[in-house]
């Protein structure tokens, strides 16, 4: 029988963290304080994050970053998790490309994002917080944050953007069987919330919203840590155990990638499946290519800018350097909540801008129609973020059918989609439409970064 999963065992949950930082040819720009424009240092984010998510989130030196044991024990519930031959699926293509995934979606709270909310729920428990808080989109980043902070034993409140509120309401309950206390964003408990309420009381929310919010409740709550669940360094560094465990698992196959795609938010996952292989572009020569899959209704890689923004809608945060369009950037309400965010990682804009990776961007009725392939050739239903990994896996598969190439394809299945299958619902209706922001929106929004950086 022909071997279709590629397993490690418990022991083998990496020690440490790989910190690409630490090997960039180029390194990110600084990070600034919007009213001094000077360089941030770790001590200047602490009023907001835990001291020791600061440091990492500046630490361009140590490349490797040890995995604190409680972590990994927390892990040891869901890793290693297990990397998976798609044969079904190169078969329903008739493509001669190999296709492997990385199951991320067997984790207790269905994505990657538990990767990083252990770590945060540990190290703010470690340093005596007693509260964390922070938004949350599709609701994928709030119930991985609920289970950790209940696995840690301090309390979690989250800001949920109102429209996946309304939208997500069993995701609502996964974070308050957790023992979560949640907020619709956005809301009157915050200046920032009420702010946007008073001009428009029936406002859907965002994440940048929510963002505001939450902060907001950090700064003005002792003993209480804001946390996130994507775009930072520190949570792209948490989730290199994908990709690290995933080279493990490609020497198991005797392969190597030749392309590694993920979904793009705002970088986490991305960053997990593709730093701990892009080491080996940087230090040993090796061509793989690496492809972020974007919607097309937030094109930020693929037509985005490269400047100075902030990291929310309020302005509330440092201003950071990446591909942007633009804070004020008013996303439609794809399904794919988690990938509705206006900016990329200050790292992967870097990497982006040195030429290490690429990006595509997919309309979302494509994204379904792929997730629909793979549900019913591979059996697991893929989160819509997810869905973006596919489509583009798909397509770069399509391409090895045309050229007759047998290239090695990896990509990360970020979450599964059982929470999201209201979605499903309306892509099957034949109801479901797609949305590209036109370029004169489009500018517009990249105005309001633009202006930060004059
Ligand atoms: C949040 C989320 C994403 C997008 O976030 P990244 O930080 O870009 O990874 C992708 N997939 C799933 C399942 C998510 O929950």
């Amino acid at each position: 029988m022909r071997q279709k999963k590629y397993l490690l065992p418990e022991s083998e949950i990496p020690t440490a963290w790989f910190n690409i930082q630490a090997i960039m040819p180029n390194k990110p720009l600084p990070i600034l304080n919007p009213a001094t424009r000077e360089a941030l240092k770790a001590q200047d984010l602490y009023p907001i994050f835990c001291e020791e998510c600061a440091n990492q989130e500046l630490d361009t030196v140590n490349e490797w970053i040890p995995i604190p044991e409680p972590v990994r024990e927390q892990y040891a519930a869901y890793r290693c998790t297990p990397l998976v031959r798609a044969y079904e699926l190169e078969e329903a293509l008739g493509t001669p490309a190999h296709i492997y995934f990385k199951n991320e979606s067997v984790s207790p709270a269905g994505s990657h994002k538990l990767n990083s909310a252990l770590a945060q729920a540990y190290y703010a428990k470690q340093q005596g917080i007693t509260n964390i808080t922070t938004e949350t989109g599709a609701g994928q980043w709030g119930g991985a944050l609920s289970y950790a902070a209940k696995k840690f034993g301090i309390d979690c409140a989250v800001y949920m953007v109102k429209t996946s509120y309304n939208q997500k309401p069993y995701r609502r309950s996964i974070m308050q069987t957790f023992g979560a206390a949640i907020t619709p964003s956005p809301s009157m408990s915050t200046r920032a919330g009420k702010d946007i309420l008073t001009v428009n009381p029936n406002d859907g929310g965002s994440l940048g919203t929510a963002i505001s919010e939450a902060i907001e409740l950090a700064v003005s709550t002792p003993n209480c840590k804001y946390t996130l669940g994507s775009v930072l360094n520190h949570v792209c560094l948490h989730q290199s155990v994908i990709g690290l465990e995933a080279e493990k698992q490609m020497e198991m196959t005797g392969e190597y990638p030749d392309i590694v795609i993920a979904c793009f938010g705002g970088g986490s996952n991305f960053s997990g499946i593709a730093y701990p292989f892009m080491r080996h572009n940087i230090q040993d020569g090796k061509k793989t290519r690496f492809i972020a899959a974007e919607p097309s209704s937030c094109p930020k890689l693929t037509r985005g800018k490269f400047e100075y923004d902030f990291g929310d809608e309020a302005g509330l945060t440092p201003l950071l350097p990446m591909y942007t369009i633009g804070h004020t950037f008013k996303p439609a309400s794809i399904h794919a909540g988690g990938l509705r965010y206006h900016g990329a990682g200050v790292i992967m804009s870097q990497l982006m801008k040195d030429g290490f990776m690429e990006a595509q961007d997919f309309a979302q009725t494509e994204t379904f129609k792929a997730g629909v392939l793979f549900a019913q050739t591979e059996g697991i239903i893929p989160a819509p973020e997810s869905c973006h990994a596919i489509a583009c896996t798909i397509k770069e598969a399509l391409k090895c059918k045309e050229t007759g190439e047998q290239k090695t394809i990896l990509f990360n299945l970020s979450g599964h989609g059982f929470v999201d299958m209201g979605a499903y619902d309306h892509y099957l209706s034949g109801e479901m439409q797609n949305y590209v922001v036109s370029d004169e929106e489009l500018a517009g929004y990249i105005a309001s970064a633009d202006a930060l950086n004059k």
